[in-house]
């Protein structure tokens, strides 16, 4: 084959330029980015050439530089965070953003972000506010606390309330509480970067109030308790409340910090669930300071909220590295929403999308899977597509134990594998991300909007999905 003739063959860049979809794309996106793709794919097309064995193929190539051109100024400008269809039944899925924030919510903090705000503005003294001033006093109505605020998550609570209550000295928790929370972060290590000293007393699965009071010295600034909410120690285990540690910190005048990871603020037992220790009865007992992620089961936006004695809370707002962890605008508007819900427990359970799916009785997420099951089945696709009972579960790191009874589709490809088809929804337009399992994918319906439903059934029929390639 004569080479040469294939490189001269290719558009030079003035010709490319007068193509109408080239100029079509110049003015929707711009000159600079189109000249850009039109230099990446003319040196792809080279490249190609050179190595090519097969004429017939190289002329393709040439004749598909325009579209080529198109699909890389296209995906330069087209954001790479989309949305995705969470299928897998994992309500607090952390890889999918965690707990999802409601419509209504979103369209009442886009008001609030697309201009200006009263964000750190106290109208009524005509001067600077505080960021926290938006939810703290609804925060302590709902949990019983004196003082309130709110950082960026809640592995920066626990960085944060070390750091002012406990720098240079010493901190007492049990071995059974030394988590991992997630993504190699370690409570342990959390602590060293706040500057405190790290006193493990008792072992793995029991610590005794012996153990504390023994651990207590001279330099003894706080004592804490972690809510191992992302793992459970069943069997022969022994733990001290936080009852039982209040008169020994009082006596020393230190205060008992209690992370409590999930904050929850509703009995989830009302709901079938496993009981989860809410805020509000951590302070009950007497906790001095507790924080717990605005993501996890109270269903806001990303946040370490930081409740307790405001003595406590107060150092901390004048701590130093308060301002490198606080929260931006979104985050403040829409943890101020989501906590007004908590008002009535009814309104929380139905308009916080975490806790709506939570509680969704299972005929209605029934009516979501046979929906989807019979758009699929319309589309008379080459798979055997089944609505079966199947377990959704809370996901990130918070009842680690607790299934929800739940109804998937499953979906068993007769041409393909089922790791093919996983990887092809995963490269849809509105990547589907399932669960799977014995032969079949499966996509559980409680973390399915009804919305998803058309989405994954239009998407599976039109794009070929489950055809042979
Ligand atoms: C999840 C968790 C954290 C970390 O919270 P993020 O909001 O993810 O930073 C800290 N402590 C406990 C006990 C947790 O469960």
């Amino acid at each position: 084959m004569n080479k040469n003739l294939l490189y001269r063959s290719i558009p030079k860049v003035d010709v490319l330029l007068e193509n109408d979809t080239v100029t079509e794309l110049i003015g929707r996106y711009s000159r600079d980015t189109v000249m850009e793709a039109i230099h990446t794919e003319t040196d792809r097309l080279r490249k190609f050439i050179a190595e090519a064995s097969n004429e017939e193929e190289a002329k393709r190539q040439i004749a598909l530089l325009v579209p080529h051109i198109e699909q890389t100024v296209t995906a330069m400008h087209t954001p790479n965070m989309r949305m995705a269809v969470n299928g897998t039944g994992t309500i607090l899925h952390t890889n999918l953003g965690r707990a999802p924030i409601s419509e209504e919510h979103m369209r009442q903090v886009m008001a609030l972000v697309s201009g200006y705000s009263n964000l750190e503005y106290n109208l009524e003294a005509g001067r600077r506010g505080e960021r926290y001033s938006h939810f703290e006093k609804l925060l302590c109505k709902l949990t019983g606390a004196e003082a309130a605020m709110a950082v960026n998550n809640n592995a920066s609570s626990v960085l944060l309330i070390l750091s002012s209550l406990a720098k240079g000295g010493e901190v007492v928790v049990s071995r059974g509480e030394l988590i991992e929370i997630g993504g190699k972060f370690r409570i342990p290590d959390v602590m060293e970067q706040s500057g405190a000293k790290l006193v493990e007393v008792g072992t793995t699965n029991k610590t005794h109030y012996d153990d504390y009071e023994n651990a207590v010295t001279e330099d003894t600034k706080a004592l804490l308790k972690v809510h191992t909410s992302n793992y459970r120690i069943v069997g022969f285990t022994d733990s001290v409340t936080i009852g039982e540690l209040i008169p020994l910190a009082k006596e020393r005048d230190i205060p008992v910090v209690e992370d409590l990871g999930s904050g929850v603020l509703i009995d989830l037992a009302k709901y079938g669930l496993t009981h989860e220790p809410t805020v509000q009865e951590s302070i009950a007992k007497g906790a001095d300071v507790v924080c717990f992620s605005g993501d996890k089961l109270l269903g806001g936006p990303q946040a370490g909220i930081i409740i307790g004695r405001k003595k406590y809370i107060d150092m901390m707002k004048k701590n130093q590295l308060t301002r490198a962890l606080r929260i931006d605008k979104f985050t403040a508007a829409t943890l101020e929403l989501v906590l007004q819900e908590y008002l009535s427990e009814e309104k929380a359970v139905k308009n916080i999308p975490v806790l709506k799916m939570i509680t969704e009785p299972l005929e209605d997420v029934e009516k979501r899977a046979k929906a989807l099951a019979r758009m699929l089945k319309s589309g008379k696709l080459p798979a055997k597509i089944e609505v079966k009972p199947c377990e959704s579960q809370i996901g990130g790191g918070s009842l680690p134990l607790e299934r929800i009874r739940s109804m998937a589709v499953t979906i068993r490809p007769e041409k393909i594998s089922v790791a093919e088809l996983e990887e092809r929804m995963r490269r849809l337009p509105v990547p589907v991300i399932p669960r799977t399992a014995n032969d079949t994918v499966i996509l559980d319906a409680r973390t399915m909007k009804k919305s998803d439903i058309k989405l994954v059934a239009d998407q599976l029929k039109e794009s070929e999905v489950l055809e042979k390639r």
